[in-house]
């Protein structure tokens, strides 16, 4: 019998999820001469490349061109796409377990984190998550709305998400007409009428979330000034003593020179706010009428770091809209390991952990391991390392138990066998083309395709499979 690895039984690999760390997975795969391996990647969309396409804003375009990398790795003969299959779905776990060698969970964090404050689930309470879908066209939220008729919107966290939210929210929609934004979130933001973005931070300006680049690009809107209270510029004493690292200082820098223009003369305003936390969303017949935040102070976490503590003293913020921007979380996938607290699949460097300890040949990558931290890049590394031990581990013998199905035909035929219609790559290419070609029409880069129902007849003609 030949081998697991060699070239007449290829190392067969499933990964789920097309985002940047399985995109990443697959090329440390591929680029590797020790082994000869196959890679089957899927995503339960009919599109590719994750948070690239539904999470980098349409304004931030140039971040977009990763995507050259992922199509180049997806030009291997030895990769194929399943686009439109969902695991838990049409495709379980245990089918994957019993036909290929190893399995990876690139399935990022499709869900997000919430506050815990009374009034939270108001009408006009949202999720940065939802907000960010809505405007990048992702089929899960195309049939949302958000009331831009508010006067002002809170957007609560300062990382780099909140700062995107608040970009799309407090600039002349002019600015991104051209782009790739969904035509429907255009023409809702063409029509906004918020005027006033409230970005609050927990803690202080030294402990922000935020890159010094997105802050830069927020105090750089030519609609909006970026309006911070002097007062809470100012360092406390223990963050002073704590500010090492040369992008918080940065960070500190900017907003302390931003403090000193006041509120500026521009039609919208960005305040920025630290040290506050939102306590109580407040409603009037059903919907967000205000926000109540409370003062914090800083205090040292046990850890080295700071942690913001109440004061008790509140104040009252009268906005119409808010936006939770306080991080994602990862949602479970049936028949799979995962940690509820966490948000993650449980695993050690990359090998997926079990009740009863690790899980031979299952491995995670990207924010499903980790944690929703880091930019796109941060993926390569976490996905090298995480591909290191799958080659360890299948020199070593160390498998899935099922035999593994070299049949190239075998997965296709299962899917079709069960209905499912799966897009493959070349699917996807000519989906691309046509989004690219309905763009131009409109003077814009793309108009996406934001309903799957449409993704799958504007493929139909070309579909390997139909079902
Ligand atoms: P993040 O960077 O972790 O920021 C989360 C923010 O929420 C922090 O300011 C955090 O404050 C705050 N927060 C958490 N719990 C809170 C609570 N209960 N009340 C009030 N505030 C709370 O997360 P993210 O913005 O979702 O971004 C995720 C990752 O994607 C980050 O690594 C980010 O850099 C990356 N990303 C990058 C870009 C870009 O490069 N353009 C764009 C989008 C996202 P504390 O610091 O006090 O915890």
């Amino acid at each position: 019998m030949n081998p697991i690895g060699s070239p007449q039984r290829p190392l067969l690999v499933a990964i789920i999820g097309s985002g940047p760390s399985g995109f990443y997975a697959a090329e440390a795969l591929l680029k590797q001469k020790a082994l000869a391996v196959r890679v089957d990647m899927f995503d339960r969309l009919p599109t590719p490349y994750g948070l690239v396409r539904g999470g980098v804003a349409p304004d931030h375009q140039k971040i977009k061109n990763v995507i050259l990398v992922y199509e180049r790795i997806a030009s291997s003969p030895e990769f194929r796409f399943f686009g439109n299959v969902k695991l838990g779905r049409a495709l379980q776990a245990e089918d994957l377990r019993r036909r290929y060698d190893q399995i990876v969970y690139a399935v990022g964090n499709e869900s997000d984190r919430r506050l815990g404050i009374p009034g939270e689930d108001l009408q006009g309470s949202r999720s940065a998550t939802a907000f960010v879908g809505w405007y990048n066209g992702h089929p899960d939220y195309r049939e949302e709305s958000f009331d831009l008729s508010q006067e002002a919107a809170a957007v609560v966290g300062i990382g780099n998400v909140a700062m995107d939210v608040t970009r799309v929210l407090a600039q002349d929609p002019e600015k991104l007409k051209g782009t790739d934004i969904a035509d429907y979130a255009w023409e809702a933001l063409r029509r906004s009428r918020v005027r006033t973005v409230y970005l609050l931070g927990r803690r202080g300006p030294a402990q922000a979330a935020y890159s010094p680049a997105e802050i830069h690009e927020i105090g750089a809107l030519e609609a909006a000034d970026l309006v911070v209270d002097p007062t809470e510029a100012e360092l406390d004493e223990l963050s002073k003593s704590l500010l090492s690292d040369p992008e918080g200082k940065k960070n500190v820098e900017y907003v302390q020179a931003k403090a000193k223009l006041g509120d500026g003369t521009k039609p919208r305003k960005v305040r920025l706010r630290f040290c506050v936390s939102p306590v109580e969303v407040i409603g009037e017949g059903g919907r967000v009428k205000a926000l109540r935040i409370e003062k914090n102070v800083l205090v040292p976490d046990g850890r080295g770091g700071v942690k913001a503590r109440g004061t008790g003293q509140t104040e009252v913020l009268p906005v119409g809209l808010i936006f939770r921007s306080v991080g994602y979380r990862g949602t479970p996938i049936p028949g799979v390991p995962f940690d509820e607290k966490g948000g993650r699949i449980p695993n050690r460097d990359g090998r997926v952990l079990g009740p009863e300890g690790l899980l031979a040949g299952e491995y995670v990558v990207g924010w499903a391991k980790r944690g929703p931290t880091g930019l796109i890049g941060t993926n390569r590394p976490d996905s090298v390392a995480t591909v290191k031990a799958m080659l360890e581990d299948a020199t070593a013998g160390r498998f899935l138990s099922g035999s593994g199905d070299p049949d190239p035909e075998a997965l296709p035929a299962l899917l079709k066998g069960r209905g499912a219609r799966f897009v493959t790559f070349a699917d996807w290419k000519l989906l691309d083309r046509l989004e690219v070609e309905r763009g131009a029409r409109g003077g814009k880069i793309r108009e996406k395709f934001t309903r799957v129902a449409e993704m799958l007849a504007a493929v139909s003609e070309d579909a390997s499979v139909s079902g």
